[in-house]
């Protein structure tokens, strides 16, 4: 393998979904604040960050605080608060209501969102530029063949 095609990095993360981009947030906070300047690279095989991900989603928001406590929180892509949850039966001739929800599958205070959005913001978010993407596909299937040689050939014997 030539120089030209080899990326170097310290620590590699594999898909740019809410895992991958809040794993490379995490990480580039905590080796920063050792004063540690290790590279992170992120590779997501789709074209965009967001591009693969499921689109709708209600999500708790607590997580996106201490992730991200520097970050004014409605900046964040969210979309309706959820208000009130209800229980609704579907059937062929209609719907009905249930009087009751059940309370562990409440929503109320939760937060509506495009995942996809969500993970765009992720990506864009920080200042932190410790960490790249690759969306090219044919860089990207370069990436994989490259992750093969090396589970193939560790340069670190295990
Ligand atoms: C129908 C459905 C509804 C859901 N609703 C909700 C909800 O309302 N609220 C909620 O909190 N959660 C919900 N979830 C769960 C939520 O979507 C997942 O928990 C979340 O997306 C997991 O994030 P992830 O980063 O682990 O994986 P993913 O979101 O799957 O992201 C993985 C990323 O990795 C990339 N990738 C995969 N393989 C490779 C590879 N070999 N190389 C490079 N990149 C790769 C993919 O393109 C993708 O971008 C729902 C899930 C489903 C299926």
């Amino acid at each position: 393998m030539s120089n030209a095609d080899t990326v170097s990095t310290d620590i590699l993360i594999i898909g740019g979904g809410p895992s991958g981009l809040a794993t490379s947030i995490h990480l580039a906070d905590t080796l920063k604040q050792k004063g540690l300047n290790h590279r992170i690279l992120l590779i997501e095989k789709g074209s965009s960050i967001g591009s693969h991900i499921l689109s709708g989603a209600v999500i708790k928001t607590d997580v996106f605080k201490s992730l991200l406590p520097d970050v004014d929180f409605t900046e964040i892509p969210f979309n309706a608060k959820v208000v009130t949850d209800s229980t609704v039966l579907l059937s062929e001739n209609g719907s009905f209501k249930l009087p009751f929800h059940v309370p562990y599958m409440s929503n109320a205070g939760n937060y509506t969102a495009s995942l996809g959005q969500v993970c765009r913001f992720l990506a864009k978010k920080p200042k932190r530029k410790v960490w790249k993407f690759i969306l090219d596909s044919q860089l990207m299937k370069f990436c994989i063949k490259m992750v093969k040689l090396l589970v193939q050939k560790p340069l670190i014997p295990v």
